[in-house]
């Protein structure tokens, strides 16, 4: 039998606000343990939480990017439960009225499918602490730092049929939300984290099978492998005339499996009930028009006048458009009076090169747009070949150093003298006069060979279309 697996996702996202969602301790990622909480986000008993302005705000900004309905009339609710990460053991949360409804994502795979995902909701929450377990000296200790940051947890309709469409939509969210500046997506920090819910029956069926729900994945690696895995497994229970059971699961990077964790809770487990200590929120039509016109330019939209601006290639622009910062970078660039395909390619092939070689993204990185236009200029001026200015790209790269210094401390100037050419070419020639010989046999190769002993000589700063073009010449007298 044929089986297809269907899958739903859950996705927390962690909102840039400088302060948390009910309180104004920070929200820095790190810190010491237990240094950006108060008595509100730890739930000490007399205080009373206030909503960030903020957060409604990027909420409503995530929705409308996301093709959603907003909830003119909503509230929070409190759902109940204890954990030794949450002091007040309950979390304010929405259920009946989330902020956001029925939105719609069009997504496009690698290997070319088009689809629209639906969002189920998406509703503003706050994060719970963390906690530590220390196995040296096993005991486990309670981080409330991240008590009371704000997320917002995007729920989609099991629309999935595959890892490659969950990721495919997973790194539009990003990019949207990233675009949005409502939040960095950084799943290394846990900013982004999945909860996929998967359930697998015989193709064609219009039947839910049993789902399974495995938390908190947190990189695209970890997501794709726990899918493939739990796809077999449930597939292989049932073939062996076996039942699925409803249960959460927790994946474990280093066996490459999922275990049981508890069986899945349902809503009313938890006891939700309207949340007392914060009144509904009315959103008006001013409000939402005032949201809708500060949306910023959004990747399709760059894509969009990029190749009506710049004629670049599709490739190249869904390669600049992919991150904010990456399409920042290249605008600023060009404003700066660099070529735009000349600037594409060196972003798409020296700045991709070093970012994925470092693990870093674009974001972080220090190399400046004048920094970048600087070598490019001086390529184009020919005070530098294109290979050393590779090298001198990789050299300040890290700490975005000054071009013009490198240069003249490592004296890479290209020597556009066209005596010093002669007289090198003059001496390569003398001293190889079999490549000269194969050359005129018709070996070609023993062009490349005189080139490159030539550019050697010239201690690798002469223009190479130069080099080539008098080593050719020289060869027909
Ligand atoms: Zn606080």
């Amino acid at each position: 039998m044929t089986w297809e697996t269907v899958i739903g996702l859950e996705t927390h996202v962690e909102l840039a606000t400088r302060t948390k969602i009910f309180c104004s301790c920070t929200t820095e990622f790190g810190g010491a343990p237990n240094t950006h909480c108060c008595p509100v986000c730890t739930g000490m008993p007399g205080t009373l939480p206030v909503l960030n302005k903020k957060v409604l705000e990027f909420a409503v900004k995530a929705g409308v990017a996301l093709n959603g309905e907003i909830t003119r009339h909503c509230k929070f609710d409190r759902k109940n439960y204890f954990y030794p990460d949450l002091p007040k053991a309950y979390q304010i949360s929405q259920l009946y009225l989330p902020i956001v409804r029925n939105g719609r994502v069009p997504i496009r795979t690698e290997s070319g499918i088009e689809k629209v995902i639906r969002i189920h909701e998406l509703h503003m929450e706050e994060d719970a602490g963390k906690l530590v377990h220390d196995p040296w000296l096993d005991q486990t200790r309670c981080d409330y730092n991240r008590c009371g940051v704000p997320l917002i947890e995007i729920v989609t309709e099991p629309d999935f049929c595959s890892a490659e469409e969950v990721i495919a939509y997973l790194e539009k969210l990003k990019s949207t939300l990233q675009y949005l500046g409502v939040s960095d997506c950084k799943m290394q920090e846990g900013s982004l984290r999945c909860d996929v819910n998967l359930s697998v029956r015989p193709a064609g069926s219009t039947e839910l099978g049993t789902r399974t729900e495995m938390k908190n994945l947190s990189s695209f690696k970890a997501i794709a492998r726990a899918i493939a895995y739990e796809s077999k497994r449930q597939i292989e229970l049932i073939e062996e005339g076996k039942r699925v059971i409803q249960e959460t699961r927790r994946w474990d990077e280093n066996k490459d499996a999922t275990f049981a964790m508890r069986s899945k809770e349902n809503a009313q487990d938890y006891r939700y009930f309207p949340e007392p200590d914060i009144p509904p929120l009315e959103i008006d039509q001013e409000y939402l028009d005032s949201i809708r016109r500060q949306q910023p330019e959004m990747a399709e939209d760059k894509m969009t006048r990029y190749q009506r601006d710049y004629g670049l290639p599709v490739y190249d622009i869904q390669m600049l458009t992919g991150q904010k910062a990456l399409a920042d970078f290249f605008e600023r660039c060009v404003s700066l009076g660099a070529d735009p395909k000349q600037t594409a390619n060196w972003i798409m092939g020296q700045v991709l090169g070093q970012l994925s070689a470092k693990t870093l993204e674009a974001k972080d990185m220090k190399l400046t747009p004048p920094t970048l236009v600087k070598l490019i200029l001086m390529v184009k001026e020919g005070r530098l070949n294109r290979n050393t200015a590779v090298k001198v790209f990789e050299a300040v790269f890290d700490e975005d150093g000054d071009v013009e210094e490198y240069v003249k401390t490592h004296s890479l100037e290209q020597v556009n003298d066209p005596g010093a050419l002669a007289a090198a070419v003059e001496k390569v020639f003398a001293a190889n006069p079999q490549s000269i010989a194969d050359f005129r046999a018709g070996k070609e190769k023993a062009l490349g060979f005189l080139v490159g002993q030539v550019m050697r000589e010239m201690k690798g700063k002469a223009d190479p279309q130069a080099v080539n073009q008098s080593v050719r010449e020289n060869l027909k007298k």
